[in-house]
C-alpha cells in the first residue's frame, strides 16, 4: 500500500527527529514522522535534563590512556566495559583511542563548542512553539571535583571552555555548600556555569512538540523505516507491512538504531553506543535546587518533575545487552555519598547515546544522496542539540544557508 507524498519524512520522534519534524512543519513543509514508539521514549526519556551549552569537552581525552586501567577495573568507576563486546568492535574501539589525542580533542571541543553556541537559536523557537516555557528552569549548572587530581586533570578542558568563550565561576567548598546545602560527598572545587537551564521532564517537552506538530498539520505513523530507496523524482520509504511512502526528502534521526535504517548510508558509518543510567528517588527532588554534576563518579543529580534523578555512567557493551544492575546499584551508592540515604520509590531506566568515535554528531547531507539527511550521533548532548539540529536541516532541505558550520559533522570524515 502506497500513502501520499511528503516533503520530508523523519524517522525517529527523540528529541532530535521531533525537534526537525515541528522546525520543518513551521517552516512550511508537508512532513511525516515514523517510529514503532511512542515520542520521546527512546535515549531522550532518561536523560539527566541538562541543556549543557558548556559540554562541548568529549569523553575523548589524552588522560584517558593514564587514567584507562582504573576506569576499567575499579569497582568504583563511572566506566563499565564488556571485553566480547569490544573484541567484536575492536575498529570502533581503536578509532576512539585515536581521536584522544591532544590535537583531535583540540578539534572536537573546538567544533562542539561553535555548534553548542547556536543552541538556543534552536531550542528557544520550539519552547515557544509548543508552549513548553514551564518545563524548564534557568538556575544553573554545578560541577563538582571531589579531590585536587581530578580537578586538575580537569584543567586542559576548562581551558578550552575559557577559549570558547564559555563563562563559569569556580568554587571553593564552603560556596558549593552555600548553593547546594544537602551535599555530604568530599568537595575540592565546584564550577558554576550560571547562564544553564534544564528541563524539568524532556519526555513531556518531547511530547508537546509531538502535540503541536499533529495540530499544524503533520503526520505521524507508527512504523519503523526498514529501508529508504532514493532516486531522481524521491524516496521511496519501506515501512512494517509492505507500507510505503514517497518523500522528497528523509531525515534518520533514530538515534543509535539510524544504522539499522537500509539505504540511507548511515549503516556504512561508525555509528556506536554507550548505554547510561537513571535512577529516580521520586521524593526527593529538593535535595538540590539546580543539576549537579559529580565530576569523578559521572554522574548528574538533577532535581526533576518526578524525583531526584541520579542518571550518566557510561557502559561500553551492545544496544541489546541486559540492563547491567551493578551499574544502578553504582548509581545508587553514589547517590548514598552524595546525600545520605534516600528513602521511598524510585524509578529506574537504562537508555543508548548514539555516539561517534570522534565524540562528533553526523549533521547534514548524506553521501548516499542528496535526498537524506543525517541528524544522529549526539553522545551525551542531545537533548541540548535537538533544537539546533532540527533547525540546521530545514534551513538545507530549503536549500537556504545554515546558521552554523557544519564541515566537522559531514560523514564524509568516515571511510567508505
Ligand atoms: C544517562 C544519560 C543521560 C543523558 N543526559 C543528557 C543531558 O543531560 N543532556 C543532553 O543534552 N543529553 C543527554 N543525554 C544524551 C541524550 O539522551 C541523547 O543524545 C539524545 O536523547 C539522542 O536523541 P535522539 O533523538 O537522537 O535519539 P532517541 O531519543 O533515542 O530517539 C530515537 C528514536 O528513533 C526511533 N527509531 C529507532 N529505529 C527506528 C527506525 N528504523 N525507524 C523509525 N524510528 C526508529 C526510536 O524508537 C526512538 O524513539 C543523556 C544520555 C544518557 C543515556
Amino acid at each position: 500500500m502506497s500513502l501520499e507524498k511528503f516533503d520530508v519524512v523523519v524517522a525517529g520522534t527523540g528529541a532530535v527527529g521531533m525537534s526537525t519534524a515541528l522546525w520543518a512543519q513551521k517552516s512550511g513543509l508537508k512532513v511525516a514522522i515514523c517510529d514503532p514508539q511512542p515520542a520521546g521514549s527512546g535515549a531522550s526519556y532518561g536523560v539527566a535534563c541538562t541543556i549543557s551549552t558548556y559540554a562541548c569537552v568529549p569523553i575523548n581525552s589524552p588522560t584517558i590512556f593514564k587514567s584507562l586501567p582504573a576506569l576499567l577495573f575499579s569497582k568504583n568507576s563511572p566506566l563499565s566495559f564488556d571485553f566480547l563486546f569490544g573484541l567484536k568492535n575492536m575498529g570502533w574501539m581503536l578509532s576512539f583511542l585515536s581521536n584522544c589525542r591532544r590535537s583531535k580533542v583540540e578539534h572536537i571541543t573546538q567544533s562542539l563548542g561553535e555548534l553548542l553556541a547556536h543552541t538556543d537559536e534552536g531550542l528557544d523557537p520550539l519552547i515557544a512553539e509548543c508552549g513548553a516555557e514551564d518545563l524548564f528552569v534557568q538556575n544553573g549548572c554545578l560541577y563538582v571535583w571531589s579531590t585536587k587530581a581530578g580537578y586538575d586533570a580537569a584543567q586542559a578542558g576548562n581551558d578550552m571552555r575559557l577559549k570558547l568563550g564559555i563563562e563559569f565561576e569556580v568554587l571553593e567548598p564552603h560556596e558549593i555548600l552555600e548553593l547546594e546545602p544537602s551535599l555530604k560527598m568530599p568537595m575540592y572545587r565546584g564550577v558554576l556555569f550560571k547562564g544553564a537551564r534544564h528541563t524539568v521532564d524532556p519526555q513531556a517537552y518531547v511530547t508537546r512538540m509531538y502535540d503541536r506538530f499533529i495540530e499544524l498539520g503533520g503526520v505521524a505513523i507508527s512504523s519503523t523505516i526498514n529501508e529508504v530507496l532514493p532516486n531522481t523524482d524521491a524516496v521511496t520509504v519501506q515501512l512494517d507491512h509492505n507500507r510505503t511512502l514517497h518523500s522528497d526528502h528523509v531525515v534518520v534521526a533514530a538515534g543509535a538504531h539510524s544504522k539499522s535504517i537500509q539505504g540511507s548510508g548511515a549503516e556504512t558509518l561508525p555509528l556506536g553506543v554507550e548505554l547510561g543510567y537513571h535512577v529516580a528517588f521520586k521524593d526527593h527532588a529538593e535535595k538540590v535546587s539546580r543539576p549537579v554534576g559529580w565530576a569523578e563518579a559521572g554522574l548528574y543529580a538533577t532535581p526533576t518533575a518526578h524525583g531526584l534523578r541520579i542518571a550518566g555512567t557510561v557502559e561500553i557493551n551492545s544496544i541489546t545487552a541486559p540492563s547491567n544492575t551493578a551499574r544502578l546499584d553504582y548509581l545508587r551508592e553514589r547517590a548514598k555519598q552524595m546525600f545520605g540515604e534516600l528513602d521511598g520509590d524510585q524509578d529506574i531506566w537504562r537508555g543508548c547515546r548514539p555516539t561517534m568515535p570522534d565524540s562528533l554528531p553526523v549533521i547534514g547531507h548524506s553521501r548516499g544522496s542528496d535526498r537524506i539527511f543525517n541528524a544522529f550521533g549526539h553522545q551525551h548532548i542531545g537533548l541540548t542539540l535537538s533544537g539546533i539540529t532540527g533547525r540546521i536541516l530545514t534551513d538545507l532541505i530549503q536549500n537556504k544557508e545554515p546558521v552554523a558550520n557544519l564541515s566537522a559533522f559531514s560523514d564524509k570524515r568516515f571511510k567508505k
